[in-house]
């Protein structure tokens, strides 16, 4: 067999996308594949924050006490379908287990080290596709609208602080004075210093596939069925009858990861928490930044195609149907927020690639190191994209791999 290529790419979202023009920086030569076209998957509909202060997953002792009700209502920021719950107990339980505060620290931890080296992962590739002018360098704010809910969130911030997070504690005028069109209840704000939004997320990516097929780069829009390996390389067998050799194969296809056979995931327990948005054409000059609405579980965020409300968790099947309540959940809280808005809006329901300790899986397959994976990034792959690419190639290229985080290996879903 001989290599075509250096390394083969199995899906074209922020982290493919990012890791192919990486392997070219690098000197490598790449091929990416996937049906859709560049940036369509998740990374289209996110909330376009560069959450570099995000390091408190979603997996938190409160989920455990708000269980019951979690599983039975459709109008709380995260909800649970109970059939799928006990479909997969195995990931809930080992969900639930990262919920002690002891995990979510450790968690916190490992995903402070990846989100302080973000901005270095991206910074190179928008500089070489030229795209500062969808970067907006605005600190984003979240606001609690209770003191309950604010005191709830101590831990969190802390963990933040501990994480180097730079933030400033704001009061209801401070954030009002900021950002004069929020009209829910505001009790708390926080400032996340140095921070900064993308316009829009797909454009972001489509100029990435455009400079990577200016270098050389070969796009190919088939989806990967399976991969087979030998101690050279990788056979990369595509749904369009063709297949392709490469010396290394990164699976980055997000939430659908596990839809490729051969690459050694059959243990790795990917889920889904699915998110929605809501986008009002009309309204995006109400906000100057992202404003994170934290009892609404939910971002406002002034991009390129309107206000868009995203957000929201929902533990529920790939495959199932979109929840209708989520879209007029997201209407009503972005009523609350603004008053009335009018004028078009879509609505969008996306995949967040979850494994349940909400660490990504970035490394070897434990079938072969010919077969890295690269997916996993809940909710900030938009803001470890970048870094995720570099991280990939590091390894490819047999360079030690910075940040060197311990916890990211399928292997520790192997261990017992
Ligand atoms: C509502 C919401 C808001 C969010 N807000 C933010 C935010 O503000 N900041 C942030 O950092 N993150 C945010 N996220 C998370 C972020 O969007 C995702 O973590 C990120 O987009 C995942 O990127 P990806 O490249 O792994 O996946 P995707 O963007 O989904 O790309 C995967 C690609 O793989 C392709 N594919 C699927 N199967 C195959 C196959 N077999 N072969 C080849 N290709 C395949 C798909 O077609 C797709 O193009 C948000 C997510 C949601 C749902």
């Amino acid at each position: 067999m001989t290599n075509q290529y250096d390394v083969a790419i199995a899906g074209a979202g922020i982290v493919g996308m990012s890791t192919a023009l990486w392997a070219q920086r690098r000197g490598l030569k790449a091929v990416i594949c996937d049906a859709n076209s560049p940036g369509s998957g998740t990374t289209f509909g996110s909330a376009c924050t560069m959450a570099t202060y995000a390091c408190v997953p979603i997996n938190s002792p409160s989920v455990i006490t708000s269980l019951p009700s979690l599983l039975f209502s459709k109008q709380s920021p995260l909800t649970i379908n109970y059939l799928y719950a006990l479909k997969h107990w195995r990931w809930m339980l080992s969900f639930l287990l990262n919920c002690r505060q002891s995990r979510v620290d450790a968690i916190g931890a490992e995903l402070g080290a990846l989100l302080r080296q973000a901005d270095a992962g991206l910074d190179p590739l928008i500089e070489d596709i030229k795209a500062e002018d969808l970067m907006v360098e605005e600190d984003c704010l979240y606001v609690w609208s209770t003191k309950k809910g604010f005191d709830g969130a101590a831990k969190g911030n802390d963990l933040r602080r501990r994480q180097g997070v730079e933030m400033e504690e704001l009061n209801a005028s401070d954030v009002r004075a900021l950002e004069p069109a929020l009209q829910m209840p505001i009790y708390r704000g926080l400032r996340f210093r140095g921070t900064r939004f993308i316009l829009h997320p797909q454009k972001l990516v489509e100029r990435m596939q455009r400079r990577f097929a200016e270098l050389g780069g070969v796009t190919l829009l088939s989806s990967v069925n399976s991969v087979t390996f030998n101690d050279v390389g990788t056979t990369a067998n595509l749904a369009d009858g063709t297949s392709v050799n490469a010396g290394h194969f990164v699976v980055a296809a997000g939430a659908h990861s596990k839809s490729i056979d051969g690459a050694g995931l059959e243990k790795v327990p990917l889920g889904v928490e699915r998110g929605y948005h809501v986008t009002y054409a009309n309204h995006r000059n109400k906000l100057s930044r992202p404003v994170g609405w934290a009892e609404a579980g939910l971002y406002a965020t002034p991009m390129e195609l309107g206000l868009r409300f995203a957000g929201t968790v929902e533990l529920d099947d790939l495959n199932a149907p979109p929840t209708l309540e989520r879209g007029a959940y997201l209407r009503r809280r972005a009523t609350e927020m603004f008053g009335s808005l009018d004028g078009d809006a879509d609505d969008w329901l996306g995949y967040r690639p979850t494994l349940p300790d909400a660490l990504p899986v970035i490394g070897p397959s434990t079938v072969s190191d010919r077969i890295i994976h690269a997916f996993g990034h809940q909710h900030i792959g938009l803001t470890l994209g970048g870094l995720t690419g570099r991280m990939v190639t590091d390894i490819v290229t047999g360079k030690e791999r910075t940040p060197n985080v311990s916890g990211i290996g399928s292997q520790r879903f192997h261990q017992g």
